[in-house]
């Protein structure tokens, strides 16, 4: 489905040899090795990752020291590929973070076409295009946590992993760039406001409305990830609570779940983890 090529101004990446329809498990990889996301004591850091290396095979070897390091001299340049490339896993570790040989050569878009998710259940990490991919574009996932505006965008991006952001997004015309940032700054709100808004008594009714307004604005930006799924799933509970099951049946299946003893279960995307990828 997919070659590693060179990507302009990138380096390399894995781009679709054949179109890839929206929902396609693109990769399924178990990690080769596991490294904690804390980076306190970077001594222990290298130790770990120095022993995990020696567990390698040479291919496998040769596949990680092919892979990027940011940190230049900062680091041996083991660790250094290890901190630039580690993927994070949740579940029973949210503290955990692993070295993929595959998926870390996918690179970031502020307008990702796929999503990285750790499947606990099965100890892979799985990658599923967002949307329709063509032939010869490049896959690409977030390294960040959701989508905030353009200033913050390049920021967070030059001071995690140190390069400027050409995507599709930050590359938007100026006038184009700023209606992009006011649906992100909405979407950010309405998704602060939401939780406290029930639990201080807000009517379900006006949350509904809240939540129409925030699918719309998803739509306009052409954001397909995780952040949705979690608004249906808030969307569902409403409507659970006011007994509305067919509407509720709506909001389970939108939100890509079945409803079992009135709840949905939607994995929790790794787009809202505090940081997305990298260690510390
Ligand atoms: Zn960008």
């Amino acid at each position: 489905m997919y070659e590693l090529n060179d990507v302009p101004g990138k380096g390399k990446g894995l781009v679709a040899a054949e179109r890839i329809v929206k929902g396609t498990r693109l990769l399924s990889e178990a990690p080769v090795f596991r490294v904690s996301r804390d980076n306190s004591n970077i001594k222990i850091l290298k130790a770990i990752v120095e022993t995990e290396l020696q567990r390698l095979t040479v291919g496998q070897k040769a596949a990680f020291f092919d892979l990027t390091n940011i940190y230049g001299d900062a680091h041996s340049n083991s660790l250094g590929i290890a901190r630039t490339n580690a993927l994070p896993l949740e579940g029973s570790n949210k503290a955990s973070s692993g070295l993929f040989l595959e998926a870390s050569r996918i690179n970031h878009s502020c307008r990702h076409n796929a999503q990285n998710t750790w499947n606990e259940n099965i100890g892979e990490l799985t990658i599923h295009a967002l949307r329709d991919i063509d032939a010869g574009q490049e896959i690409t996932i977030s390294y960040l946590a959701g989508t905030s505006d353009f200033v913050e965008r390049q920021l967070r991006l030059k001071e995690t992993f140190k390069f400027t952001c050409k995507c599709e997004l930050c590359s938007l015309p100026l006038a184009k760039r700023q209606l992009s940032d006011d649906r992100l700054t909405k979407i950010q709100g309405i998704d602060n406001l939401i939780g406290s808004f029930l639990w201080n008594g807000g009517k379900p009714v006006v949350a509904l409305n809240i939540l129409r307004i925030m699918f719309d604005l998803f739509e306009e930006e052409g954001i397909w990830d995780g952040r949705i799924a979690r608004a249906y799933k808030d969307a569902f509970e409403i409507a659970m609570g006011q007994n509305d099951s067919p509407r509720a049946q709506v909001f389970a299946t939108r939100a890509g779940g079945q409803p079992y003893n009135n709840k949905v279960e939607v994995l929790r995307q790794p787009a809202f983890c505090t940081t997305a990828r990298g260690v510390g």
